[in-house]
């Protein structure tokens, strides 16, 4: 995984929308609290916040935040 794409959410301001986890159901879920979060695969140090994503999921990933309407999703690295 050490060529991951990191991944980043900024969960306290998601507004529960469904947009990345309906684009994206491999990599975003909505947590207990009801915020996105990082699938537990993808997770760096069991963090909900923060993921690295394969290559193989590289377009979902940015399909995800990009249609984010808050855009507090980061995607790169
Ligand atoms: S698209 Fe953005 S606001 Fe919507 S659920 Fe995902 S992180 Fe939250």
């Amino acid at each position: 995984m050490a060529d991951g794409i990191q991944v980043t959410i900024d969960r306290e301001e998601c507004i529960e929308c469904g947009v990345c986890w309906n684009e994206c159901p491999e990599f975003y879920e909505m947590g207990d609290d009801g915020w996105s979060q990082v699938v537990e695969e993808y997770r760096v140090q069991d963090s909900l916040a923060h993921g690295e994503a394969p290559a193989n999921l590289e377009e979902c990933v940015t399909v995800g935040a990009d249609g984010c309407p808050v855009a507090i999703i980061h995607v790169g690295g």
